[in-house]
């Protein structure tokens, strides 16, 4: 056994990078892997709002740290790890959370907008995925949570990059599982389903998009960040040590419906 009883979602002496964490459904995972015993490693784009968000938990008492870099940045992601190496500070957790949204028929959309959303929202996964592994590989453990969403599985109209990166999610953390975790690695996936956060603010003000989501989800209401903590800590802790490749999704039952 690795885990005693009550252990199991025990994350003390464990540190979690969890990037686009300054605000949204990154923060809220931040939020609830410290709760969990963690040290957080906290990352956005934008330094101002990082620098808040990490005074904030501090005061709350967690121990956070802050790499602030564009995750599409490879020279500046491959800069936050050897930060983090010089400060004696390894990832045990990542969760490759950052992200970006917006709609638009594919026949008004241009290339260089598909290939930044592609960019965002899967090969910085893949990028900060891979620096990461290449230290927890000769360790032999870690956990590697990526974000997906319903898009992992179904297609929407009006977002088509975004569908595409998001179903790439899905099986990035299977090549991820198939080449990492004879190496002690986990690499599971989350899918939220409509949540409130900023990236959704639009939709909620639209009456009519509102309605849809909150008459079509089986659970009739949008998701709040802080409902996707039980599944983070639950992939991040020796609960979930022999699950691998899988992606859950929390998403008030609205993709058994869609
Ligand atoms: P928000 O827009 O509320 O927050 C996005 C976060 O990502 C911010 O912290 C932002 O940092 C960061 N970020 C964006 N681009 C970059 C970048 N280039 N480099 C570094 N950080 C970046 O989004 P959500 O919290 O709603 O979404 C988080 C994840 O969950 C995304 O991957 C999203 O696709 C996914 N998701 C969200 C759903 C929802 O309903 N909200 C549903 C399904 C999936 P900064 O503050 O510096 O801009």
């Amino acid at each position: 056994m690795t885990a005693m009883k009550g252990q199991l979602f025990d994350l003390t002496g464990r540190t979690a990078l969890v990037t686009g964490s300054s605000r949204g459904l990154g923060r809220a995972m931040a939020e609830g892997l410290a709760e969990a015993g963690a040290a957080v490693v906290l990352n956005g784009a934008d330094a101002g709002r990082l620098r808040e968000a990490a005074a904030e938990m501090r005061t709350a008492g967690r121990t956070v740290h802050e790499a602030c870099f564009d995750v599409t940045d490879e020279a500046a992601v491959i800069a936050a790890f050897e930060a983090l190496d010089a400060q004696g500070i390894a990832v045990d957790i990542l969760v490759n959370n950052a992200g970006i949204q917006f709609r638009r028929p594919m026949v008004e959309l241009d290339t260089a907008d598909w290939r930044r959303v592609i960019e965002t929202n899967l090969t910085s996964a893949f990028v900060i995925g891979r620096e990461a592994a290449r230290r927890m590989i000769p360790r032999g453990r870690g956990k590697i949570i990526n974000i997906g969403s319903l898009t992992s599985d179904a297609a929407r109209a009006t977002v088509a990059p975004y569908t595409v990166a998001k179903g790439g999610i899905k099986m990035l953390t299977r090549a991820m599982t198939a080449e990492w975790a004879p190496h002690g690695i986990q690499a599971n996936a989350i899918g939220p389903g409509y949540m409130l956060t900023d990236m959704n603010q639009a939709l909620v003000d639209d009456p009519k998009f509102n309605a849809w989501v909150t008459g079509r989800t089986p659970s009739r209401r949008w998701g709040r960040p802080e409902e996707l903590i039980g599944t983070a800590v639950f992939l991040a802790s020796a609960a979930s040590d022999y699950v691998n490749g899988q992606i859950i999704y929390v998403d008030g039952g609205m993709l058994a419906v869609l």
